[in-house]
């Protein structure tokens, strides 16, 4: 369980003139829960796309399982085992929360050629109601995804994610623009969902980050400022400098 899934050494990203990343190194940890945090403009959105592949460094490395992802396209992560959901929620409002997870499901398990191997529906079917089990949402099934409140609507777009079985499962700000009740039942869901996979997550909430995660990466200006426990986060005098006032 020591072995990093996930390593980045020397990781940088410019965007013309603008260096929005520099030199990060860091190894996560399987089984762990990491949150990257930062104040606004540090990077986080920009580190985060690296990790699942939709941007490339414009330098350094990032490996998975050992394998250097440098050539790999961004529609083969989800194949290695590397998932994400966004901060903006990603689903088909007009189409069933249910047939929302079919629809992943079915377009994960395309390279199985569906319109060959009979057997893949009923996978697909089963695969799809499994899912909403796992993130409490069975018994909205049959509900258009747009009349689901806003936290379900997370959770729908986490099942989305989860029908890949990620080993790596990357979630952006997932308890935006939630309130407190909203934001206890998806820390609730993220820890059960943290029993059987590694999770990366980018957060604001900074008391809830503590409560919930094993190891804090803090950026600030695209600079690592700090890594560690959430109590070594706590107690670093540079990260309470930058928060201050925030
Ligand atoms: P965070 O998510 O921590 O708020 P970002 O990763 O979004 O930070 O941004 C880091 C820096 O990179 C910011 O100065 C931002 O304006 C810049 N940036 C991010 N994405 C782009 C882009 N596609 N083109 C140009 N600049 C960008
Ligand atoms: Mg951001």
């Amino acid at each position: 369980m020591n072995e990093p899934i996930m390593s980045v050494a020397n990781v940088g990203k410019q965007f013309g003139g603008l260096i929005a990343l520099k030199g990060i190194t860091a190894d996560f940890k399987e089984g762990q829960i990491t949150a990257i945090i930062g104040p606004n403009g540090a990077g986080k959105s920009t580190f985060f796309n690296i990790l699942s592949g939709a941007l490339k460094p414009s330098s350094g490395t990032l490996k998975f399982r050992g394998a250097d992802m440098a050539g790999v396209p961004q529609h083969d992560y989800v194949h290695r085992g590397i998932a994400r959901s966004y901060q903006i929620t990603n689903i088909f409002p007009n189409l069933a929360v249910l047939e929302n997870v079919r629809v992943a499901a079915q377009a994960f398990r395309s390279r199985m050629n569906i319109w060959t191997n009979r057997g893949v529906y009923e996978d697909i079917e089963e695969k799809a109601s499994a899912t909403l089990a796992a993130v409490g949402l069975s018994g909205r099934a049959g509900t258009l995804a747009k009349f689901l409140a806003h936290g379900q609507q997370r959770a729908l777009e986490i099942a989305i994610a989860l029908v890949a079985d990620p080993a790596l499962l990357l979630l952006d700000e997932p308890t935006a623009g939630m309130g407190p009740e909203e934001t206890r039942e998806m820390v609730a869901l993220i820890e059960k969902l943290a029993a059987d996979r590694t999770i990366l997550l980018v957060e604001h909430k900074m008391k809830m980050i503590l409560g919930l995660s094993d190891r804090v990466i803090v950026l600030h200006h695209g600079e690592l400022l700090a890594d560690g426990t959430p109590e070594e986060i706590r107690a670093n005098g540079e990260v309470r400098r930058v928060y201050l006032g925030q």
